[in-house]
């Protein structure tokens, strides 16, 4: 097996000779300034190892159900690649939930979580059999009504949130003491009633919990996982039998923006797991996870050309056609979101000379639209190219609709031969679908109201 440091370099080649490729056949033109590629085999590589590493720390025979959560990279051909990796699907809308359907993902290996279902979600996700994992105490009433009404295959959990504290990124941070999600496992008599609601149902034989995603320590992550463990086995001990016999660990393995090196990898995560709440992977308990960012971040790319350059001010600055719209978090929050830039010539060559410091900004039509500020970078000229790396996750696929930006065009690549093969994932959005969706077929509502 190649060593870890070997396969993220492997993957920062594959990159740079996908960016070459993608510029030399024109899947990058003065009409499409901005395209997102995407490293199958990485995406593969990823998914194996997230197997392997809780593999080596489960006793032989555990299922183990990995579902990707969907929210991180929403894209049907990327969900039925994770299928054909052995991965299911998490999912948190009906948006979500079709999305996994259309890729193929059966509803055995799909979980629900969102903290505001609607009873039509709840109806149609435990008809089919999907999991679901009631957020509160009324979502768990509106529950015990279907279930009443029409028998399910439907495996059903509740969501807690161990308030064990927040990560160094409050808004993805879910397990505060007054986080918006799950049953609030600290507050006052609601260990009591959490006993009491599985002792009253007997099929309740979940417990889920996800305590956060980018920004949170690994040891307060592992010690959600181990409360949860210590409350499945409370609530087994009083109804006296194995009632929970699955625990859904959640997702939140960090990546690391900084650097190529994939860091934590699973192989870390699930030992620390497996060393902070042994018990859970003795057998006697299924596993579900629920990892995103980390399965498809690193495998993301960003590929924007450069339209000008000016300098202001003393400050280079590069304006490229990848901003607000496909890296949202990194323009409004580019202190919690830093992404790295590299620096392409017109050729698709990585750049080489001396870095001077210069903006990286993006199209949309305010200040703020910039990838990278003050960055150090071989000096772009007109016609190079930049690279958003590590993109995979939470950005391309996440567009956001500024200035009317179209959405780019997603491609798949892998290797073949000495070049570069590409695979449509998502075809760019052309100029009558925006105005489509932008109210195109009601432009006279308003003027005859
Ligand atoms: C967002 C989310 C995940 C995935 O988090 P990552 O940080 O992308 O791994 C998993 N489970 C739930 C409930 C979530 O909300």
């Amino acid at each position: 097996m190649p060593s870890a440091q070997d396969a993220d370099a492997a993957r920062a080649s594959r990159r740079d000779d996908a960016v070459r490729a993608a510029v030399e056949q024109g899947l990058l033109t003065a009409d499409q300034p901005v395209v997102a590629l995407l490293d199958v085999t990485g995406i593969r590589a990823s998914a194996a190892a997230l197997h392997t590493a809780f593999a080596a720390v489960t006793a032989p025979g555990t299922p183990v159900l990995h579902a990707f959560a969907v929210k991180a990279t929403p894209l049907v051909p990327v969900l039925r690649l994770l299928r054909e990796q052995g991965v299911g699907a998490e999912v948190a809308s009906p948006g979500e939930l079709a999305l996994a359907a259309a890729a193929g993902i059966p509803p055995e290996r799909t979980v629900l979580d969102s903290p505001a279902k609607t009873p039509a979600e709840l109806r149609e996700a435990l008809a089919r059999g999907v999991a679901v994992n009631a957020d509160s105490r009324q979502e768990l009433d509106r529950i015990d009504a279907l279930v009443r009404a029409a028998a399910s295959a439907s495996p059903v959990g509740i969501r807690v949130n161990p308030q064990v504290g927040g990560g160094s990124i409050g808004a993805l941070s879910t397990a505060t003491a007054t986080s918006k999600f799950g049953v609030a496992l600290r507050d006052e008599g609601a260990r009591a009633w959490i006993v009491r609601a599985y002792a009253d149902r007997p099929w309740l034989t979940r417990l889920h919990v996800h305590s956060g995603s980018q920004g949170m320590p690994l040891p307060l992550m592992a010690q959600g996982v181990a409360e949860t463990y210590t409350l499945a086995e409370e609530i087994n001990r009083h109804v006296g039998r194995r009632q929970v016999d699955t625990v859904d660990i959640g997702g939140g393995l960090p990546v690391d923006f900084g650097s190529d090196a994939t860091s934590p990898t699973y192989a870390r995560y699930a030992r620390l797991l497996a060393e902070t709440a042994p018990g859970l992977f003795d057998g006697r308990y299924g596993l579900v996870t629920e990892f995103g960012r980390s399965l498809l971040a690193k495998h993301g790319t960003v590929l924007a050309r450069v339209e000008y350059t000016k300098s202001a001010g003393g400050r280079a600055v590069a304006v490229t056609h990848a901003g607000v719209q496909v890296a949202t978090r990194t323009v409004y929050a580019p202190g919690s979101w830093p992404l790295r830039i590299a620096a392409y010539d017109a050729k698709g060559r990585p750049k080489q000379g001396p870095d001077v410091v210069q903006d990286v900004a993006g199209p949309a039509c305010f200040a703020g639209d910039l990838l990278a500020e003050a960055r150090s970078l071989p000096l772009l000229e007109q016609g190079d190219h930049v690279a958003a790396l590590d993109t995979g996750a939470y950005y391309f696929a996440h567009h956001y609709a500024y200035n009317s930006l179209a959405r780019p065009g997603v491609y798949g690549f892998a290797p073949a031969g000495d070049t570069t093969r590409f695979a449509v994932v998502r075809k760019p959005q052309t100029l009558p679908e925006i105005v489509t969706e932008s109210g195109g077929p009601h432009t006279d509502s308003l003027t005859t109201l």
